[in-house]
């Protein structure tokens, strides 16, 4: 376990990133991890994944445009670069130009706790109303979800932790694969 596997925390104050550093060196970040998040959530496959992210859409972001396409997405190159993606394509249908909305939500978080989702959820309905990664966008992460800051640093360094080789926390416990 490298500092080459502390790119995800690029831009975090040089303190929090060594804390990160010094638990991935003497492995204990993963029982950290685990103690402070236990339990999988349970959104296994794309309709609850609709209709999860709907739901908080609903009460969090209630004049959002609709969503055409919320999905579970195995082929996004969570480790490389995005956790989800969110994609705008205006088509002419009928004659009226028409938007369609996805949400792509990267495999990696399958086999996480339920704030994790709601992180990386909350960041991508934020991008249905802020393009930029600017202070309007994290108000809105921090307005959908109040922990956002804190979320999505525990995240990094979790995907420090995954992309190191650290053992899944929260796969083999809470597995029940939908059909
Ligand atoms: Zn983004």
């Amino acid at each position: 376990m490298t500092a080459a596997h502390l790119k995800y925390l690029a831009g975090y104050p040089e303190n929090l990133v060594d804390q990160v550093r010094a638990c991935l060196g003497d492995g204990s970040l993963g029982e950290r991890l685990l103690r402070r998040y236990p339990q999988p959530h349970t959104v296994r496959n794309d309709g609850a994944l609709y209709d999860y992210v709907s739901g908080l859409k609903a009460s969090r972001l209630k004049n959002a445009p609709p969503l055409s396409k919320v999905v579970w997405d195995g082929k996004l190159a969570s480790l490389r670069n995005a956790l989800g993606t969110h994609t705008r394509v205006a088509r002419v249908q009928g004659g009226k130009l028409r938007t369609r909305r996805e949400i792509r939500i990267a495999d990696v978080f399958r086999e996480a706790p339920p704030e994790f989702l709601a992180m990386i959820v909350a960041h991508e309905l934020a991008h249905l109303k802020e393009p930029d990664h600017d202070k309007a966008f994290y108000q809105l992460c921090c307005h959908i979800e109040p922990a956002y800051h804190q979320l999505e640093f525990d995240v990094r360094a979790w995907l420090c932790w995954v992309e190191a080789g650290g053992a899944a926390l929260w796969g083999a416990a809470g597995a029940n694969p939908a059909p």
